[in-house]
């Protein structure tokens, strides 16, 4: 069970570190029943227990997390409330069309609309602040990138992007680097691991059985069983038998034989400064505090934190070969990062970083996200692959999953993206060699196009 089980959560983010120490809920004993299981404790799974009991209180639900939850990327990420579906509009346009793109961001709107209601709505402390989404270029490439984004948008009708010019820019934050700006003031910016850990909280008190340390070994599908319950769920002490079962593994699906050649993790780190001074902040402008990213392929990715430390992410991402599901940390990529941001705001120079951390997301091979049905007697439903863009996207996509389970008609269970075909990753070593091959043609043309230099 150590081997399984790591106990490391508070090494694994600045953010859970920060929440101090938790006391995990009791793992699963002995042998339980439940209408529908819930695998994995991140964003996907509490908001899918969430939602099950609000539509339908008889429900009886029980979520199984292998550490605690949060610990996967919904506990390590930058926290951007944000519209982004899939890689960039423009790529999503390629994919699936002008129509599928105009679905697909009215979800994401309604997602990011959603979530920041709920967290006012219901006083959650995760210091939430609607300060906004800036998208900048930094370099000529990345201008005709933004500018060909921008006409996209235009003709998929997205809400509420402004573009800022350089004036706007220069006034806004004191860098020479930004040169055209898509804004959004929709969007805004949290607390990662105090949003997950209130959200559990929240979810508990709707009647949702939470078990922690609890990793899923095996699950079998019993057949024809005479009582209903269709699914065995194996942990180190216990059983969980259910009528049906949620997948929100996301990029831990890999560890699961159904699903991991659907998708493929990828790591993306982060770094994270000291407070910066009141004189530091007066240094660098950002008063409107909107999170920051740029036009590259592997984009960097910045913001501010209540108490004014900059987190910035991105540049890279880790590739793992086979079922490894631990790159979190790179050197090479937490110095470039910590260089990047220099070259933003060269009057930083001497700041220190205290944490560095990095975490899995889950990417398809058409880089957008999926809803789907494991098996024909939809039973089994999973959800994964939101790239980097998925703290907006699972508060919706928990909703949908609970509304496919009771089986009930919405807009979003209409949505072109449930029960989509998705392309399978070849088997390994080619899923290895594909995923390098992708990474490489996107260092290559940040190198060559997008690089800030
Ligand atoms: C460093 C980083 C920065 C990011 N920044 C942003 C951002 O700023 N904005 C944004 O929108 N998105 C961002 N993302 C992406 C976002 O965090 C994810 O899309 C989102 O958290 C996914 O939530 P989830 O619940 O689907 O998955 P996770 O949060 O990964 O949850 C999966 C859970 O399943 C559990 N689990 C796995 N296997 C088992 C098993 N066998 N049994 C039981 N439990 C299991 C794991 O322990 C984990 O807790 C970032 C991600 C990372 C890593």
């Amino acid at each position: 069970m150590e081997k399984i089980i790591k106990g490391d959560y508070y090494k694994r983010s600045y953010w859970l570190e920060s929440l101090g120490k938790i006391e995990p809920n009791p793992s699963l004993k002995g042998e339980e029943k439940a209408d529908i299981a819930i695998i994995g404790g991140g964003f996907t799974g509490l908001s899918t227990g969430y939602h099950l009991k609000k539509y339908d209180k008889s429900v009886d639900v029980k979520l199984l997390e292998a550490e605690i939850c949060g610990y996967g990327a919904s506990g390590r990420n930058g926290g951007f409330n944000m519209t982004l579906f899939g890689l960039t509009p423009s790529l999503t346009k390629t994919f699936f069309g002008v129509e599928k793109g105009k679905e697909a961001r009215k979800f994401m709107e309604e997602a990011v609309d959603y979530l920041a209601g709920f967290i006012r709505e219901n006083n959650i402390d995760c210091d939430y602040e609607g300060s906004g989404y800036l998208l900048v270029a930094t370099n000529k490439s990345q201008i005709k990138r933004l500018e060909h984004e921008l006409e996209v948008a235009r003709e998929m009708e997205f809400d509420g992007v402004e573009v800022w010019d350089r004036n706007k820019l220069e006034k806004e934050f004191k860098t020479d680097k930004f040169l055209l700006g898509w804004f959004e003031a929709r969007c805004g910016i949290l607390h990662p691991a105090k949003w997950v850990r209130a959200l559990k909280e929240k979810v508990e008190e709707e009647g949702v059985k939470i078990y922690e340390y609890s990793p899923v070994l095996e699950f079998e599908k019993r057949k024809n069983p005479p009582d209903g319950y269709n699914f065995k769920i194996k942990t180190p002490d216990g059983i969980l038998y259910a009528k049906r079962i949620v997948f929100a593994t996301n990029a831990y699906s890999i560890l699961l034989s159904k699903l991991y050649r659907y998708q493929t993790p990828a790591f993306t780190r982060i770094v994270m400064t000291e407070p910066l001074t009141d004189e530091q902040m007066e240094s660098i402008g950002w008063k409107n505090r909107a999170g920051i990213e740029d036009a590259r392929d592997l984009i960097h990715y910045y913001r501010l934190t209540k108490d004014n430390r900059i987190v910035l992410g991105g540049r890279d991402v880790g590739i793992t070969y086979g079922r490894n599901i631990e790159k979190d940390l790179d050197e090479r990529n937490f110095e470039e990062l910590k260089q990047y941001l220099f070259w933003v705001f060269p009057q930083l120079k001497g700041i220190k970083f205290t944490h560095q951390w990095g975490g899995p997301v889950s990417i398809t091979l058409d880089m957008a996200p999926v809803i789907g049905y494991l098996g024909k007697d939809k039973n089994a439903v999973f959800a994964f692959g939101y790239i980097g863009h998925g703290v907006s996207a699972t508060f919706n996509t928990g909703r949908t999953l609970a509304e496919l389970l009771l089986g009930m008609d919405t807009d979003r269970t209409r949505l072109f993206f449930v029960g989509r075909k998705v392309f399978p990753f070849p088997p390994e070593p080619f899923r290895y060699v594909l995923s390098q091959a992708i990474r490489g043609y996107m260092r290559l043309e940040d190198k060559i196009r997008y690089g800030e230099s």
